[in-house]
């Protein structure tokens, strides 16, 4: 028996082993990582050797046969190394630019860029933004040209990350001029093809340890063996690939902020004032209480969509919820936690400031709270 519903006992060996790594590895970094404004690449390279970047991928490519809640367990642990940083960047690699490959990929290309991207060997990012095409991602225009053996791209990416330092990057642009949903495709393209340039790492408020970088195509002329999945199917091949992105947002948001608040609720034991610990005061226990509350509902909640998208499926509708409600608490946990450590808070030798900047992504990325909004609405049917 596992410890609860939903891990069994080798989840929770893999959740020790995963722990110990990110304990002893990482978070002893956290503090210089964030200062160099990138952790380094090692960190890719050790987690593909103790077989953390493909968890539930099969073993035939490298991967440990497990189920999607290995993926949830790795999301979780991540978060104990205190930096918001590693777990996105961790998250794209194994969540975000690979299950497309898997899932939408032949096997050449699953040899090139699956394989050693669950080994470590390749970074990779994926690239659906653009200066013009945020939430509206049906509106980008990096357009893709057919010529004779391939492809000639020409755009614009931005917010990517891993981008600075990756090896590949799978693409979304246009490959019809036409408006809308329509004549969207995926490509894998190395990063080191000639018009692929890294133009500018950019300078962020948060999760600093991580890049996020703009990158150019021009005139990038990438094979004809570069389509990931059906020509003109890349709208929804990337919507398909937004509903795992939002779920490990929702599980980094949820396991930090349960660590962000622990850490609040022992400094209010230890600090006194008036002849008191700071949490004797019911104005600060209430608050820990809802607190505490809310992160067990959105816990529960998260375990009941990764259920369901374990089996098979993929509620959309809920998927928004846990990811808008989880970075929602998020931010309150990592704001009710500066403040109930006071001026203290504030300061920059205590960690609580880098979760409330770097927990405020969350509200941002993977898809806004307004557009998770947009989507819980249109799928109650508000619209119709
Ligand atoms: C640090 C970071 C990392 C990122 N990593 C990646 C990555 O790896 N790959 C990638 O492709 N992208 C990445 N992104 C991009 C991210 O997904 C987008 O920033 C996000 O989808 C929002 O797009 P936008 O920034 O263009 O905002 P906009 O779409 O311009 O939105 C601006 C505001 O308007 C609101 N708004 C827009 N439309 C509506 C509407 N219909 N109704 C109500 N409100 C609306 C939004 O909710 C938001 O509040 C990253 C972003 C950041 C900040």
């Amino acid at each position: 028996m596992g410890s609860s519903p939903y891990f069994t006992e080798e989840h929770d060996m893999l959740r020790q082993s995963i722990r110990e790594f990110v304990e002893k590895e990482l978070a002893p970094h956290a503090e210089e990582w964030e200062e160099e404004e990138m952790f380094p690449n090692w960190v890719f390279k050790r987690m593909g050797e103790l077989g953390f970047l493909g968890l539930r991928y099969p073993e035939e490519y490298g991967g440990g046969g497990g189920d999607y809640f290995t993926e949830i367990v790795l999301m979780e642990e991540i978060t104990r190394c205190g930096s918001g940083s590693l777990g996105m960047a961790v998250g794209v690699q194994v969540g975000m630019a690979t299950p497309p490959i898997l899932k939408f990929g032949n096997e050449e290309q699953k040899q090139k860029y699956l394989v050693p991207a669950i080994a470590g060997d390749k970074i990779a990012c994926l690239g659906i933004t653009e200066p013009g095409a945020g939430s509206d991602v049906a509106s980008l225009t990096t357009y893709a040209e057919k010529v004779d053996g391939g492809w000639k791209v020409n755009g614009n990416k931005i917010f990517i990350t891993n981008g600075w330092r990756a090896d590949f990057m799978t693409l979304v642009a246009r490959t019809e001029k036409v408006k809308g949903y329509k004549g969207i495709s995926l490509f894998l393209v190395d990063c080191d093809t000639p018009g692929f340039v890294k133009s500018r790492k950019l300078d962020k408020v948060g999760c600093r340890a991580s890049d996020t970088a703009e990158i150019f195509f021009e005139d990038m002329f990438i094979p004809d063996g570069s389509m990931l999945g059906e020509e003109g199917k890349g709208f929804y091949h990337i919507m398909w690939e937004l509903q795992g992105e939002r779920l490990i947002a929702a599980a980094l948001s949820v396991a930090g902020s349960k660590l962000v608040l622990q850490e609040a609720i022992q400094y209010t034991k230890e600090r006194e004032q008036f002849g008191k610990p700071i949490c004797k005061n019911q104005a600060i226990a209430h608050r820990i209480a809802d607190l505490a509350t809310k992160l067990e509902a959105c816990e529960a909640f998260l375990y009941s969509c990764a259920w369901k998208v374990n089996q098979g499926e993929f509620p959309a509708g809920e998927i928004s919820m846990v990811k808008l409600i989880s970075s929602l608490v998020a931010c309150e946990v990592a704001d009710e936690a500066m403040q109930f450590m006071g001026g203290y808070g504030y300061m920059m030798e205590y960690p609580v400031q880098r979760s409330w900047r770097d927990s405020r992504l969350g509200r941002i990325g993977g898809g806004t709270d307004e557009i998770m909004r947009e989507i819980i609405a249109t799928t109650m049917g508000l619209y119709a």
